[in-house]
Formats: C-alpha cells, structure tokens, sequence
C-alpha cells in the first residue's frame, strides 16, 4: 500500500505539471471508491485554478480558491498525468483535465477515496486530529517523549499511532528503530530524551531515504510523470528475519508486536 514517502513522492512529482493550471473537466467513470465520490465535485472545481497540491499524512490536498479536492490512494492508488486524450483503463476511475492533460487515478482495489472539502481541507475531520508530521518542525524528541510518558506499549506501537507522528507505517517503524539502536518491544514510557532524540531524527533520515528512492512498498505504484515509482530498498531489518545483519553481521530476528511483523537486531538493538 501507498505509504508516506510514495504519497511524497506523487506529490513531487504531480504538483510542477498541474498546480496553476484550470480545471477545464472532470471525468468521473466509477464513482465506487471507498466513499462514494460527491456528484457535486464537478460543479465545485471545473472552472477553477489548481492553486497548490499538499500533503497531510498519506492525504492528498489538491488546493482550489474555495476548498481543496482530498484524495487518498487506499491499498493500491496512483495517480499521474497522462494526456486527456489517453484511452484509460479499467480501473482509471476519475480524471481531472486540465486542458490538453489530465490527472488520472488508477485504483484497481478501489479502497482510494476523492472528496470535496469546502474551505481548510486541514479542518476536515479525518485531518484535524492527526499527530504531527514526521518531516515538519513539530516533530522531534522533546515531543516524542513528552507523548510517550507512562505508556507501556512497545515503542514500535507507539510510533505507528497517528496521533504521536502521521506516517510512520510498519516499514519504516522497524527501519527507524533499528537506525535509533532501540529494541522495538521496549515499553514506549521507559525511554529516555537522548534516546528518543535519536529516534525522531531515525525516522526523518529512514523517510527522506525513502522518498529519495521514489517511494518504496507498491508493485504498481506509478510516479507522477509516469516513471515507476517502485524501487527495492534496502533495508536494514525489514523482511530479513534469519539473515545476517548488515552493520554488525548478527542475525535479524522477528516478532509479532500490535499484529504486526517487527524485526530487528539483538545485537545493534539491545533491550
Ligand atoms: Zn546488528
């Protein structure tokens, strides 16, 4: 599934080619995506300018004068620009034109979802209660430790709650902690400031790493201008139960923590 770096990674890539750009058409072909896309949605930005594209968590912000289109990509979203006039395919769900080209969503799983908010699009209630983002100036140790104090779930867990840090997903969970040196099974509430200092700057370098490499986790997820954006990272500990360690040549154990895989090095990550 999309995660935070291939939602980045869209972003980067979409937001040169329509962001200023009129909204001459929209072509909504199935509007059975997770929540229905709104009938209204055409009469709400057809004739109006493109004026940003952000980023809210693994939300899509497209900005327009009165409210913004919020897109999220589900299990197996992507969207890209392709010509108007590009014959789409069977799960080409919805098109934004502007003009000569388009913005397509391609959903085959349809869990993706496309709704209109009318005003601050940070207001809507999937997007105001969110933790802060893992790349923006809110997030780093003081703050991670503040919000763990006498929690006694695995640091891992906590870290994957969207209301510490959005987008830390379980790739990136077990990838951070391992770039930290802290065991993922350690209660969240015994860590201390230094360690957790450590962590929230893990977690940047694990993220910008991956958006550098396009994004990361989905087979078919295609980047903005049509390259695919799927490239196998390496990964320290990720999926690599059994063998050996990259740093320190022990081996990468796994657990089960919060139904979730976890992985990591008993010898870098000791308890
Ligand atoms: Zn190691």
């Amino acid at each position: 599934m999309p995660e935070l770096p291939e939602v980045e990674t869209t972003r980067r890539g979409i937001r040169p080619l329509v962001a200023g750009r009129l909204v001459t058409g929209l072509a909504v072909r199935n509007p059975r995506l997770r929540l229905p896309v709104p009938e209204t949605l055409g009469e709400a930005i057809v004739g109006e300018r493109l004026a940003d594209v952000r980023r809210r968590a693994k939300y899509l912000l497209l900005d327009f004068p009165r409210g913004s289109v919020i897109v999220h990509l589900g299990m197996s979203g992507s969207l890209q620009v392709v010509a108007a006039d590009a014959p789409p395919g069977p799960h080409d769900h919805v098109d934004l034109v502007f003009g000569g080209s388009a913005l397509r969503l391609r959903d085959p799983r349809r869990f993706g979802m496309v709704v209109w908010q009318p005003g601050d699009a940070l207001e809507h209630p999937w997007l105001a209660p969110l933790g802060p983002e893992p790349l923006g100036e809110r997030f780093d140790g003081p703050w991670l430790h503040r919000a763990t104090r006498g929690l006694r779930i695995p640091v891992k867990q906590a870290l994957m709650d969207a209301h510490r840090v959005v987008g830390v997903g379980n790739i990136y969970a077990s990838e951070s902690l391992f770039r930290a040196r802290i065991h993922p099974l350690t209660p969240a509430g015994e860590i201390g400031p230094r360690r957790y200092a450590r962590l929230a700057q893990a977690v940047r370098e694990t993220l910008e790493a991956a958006i550098a490499a396009g994004g990361s986790t989905l087979r078919d997820f295609v980047g903005g201008d049509g390259r695919p954006g799927y490239f196998q990272q390496q990964y320290f500990v990720y999926g690599r139960d059994g063998e050996s360690c990259r740093v320190c040549g022990g081996t990468v154990r796994r657990a089960v923590c919060g139904q979730r895989a976890t992985f990591w090095c008993p010898h870098c990550q000791p308890r």
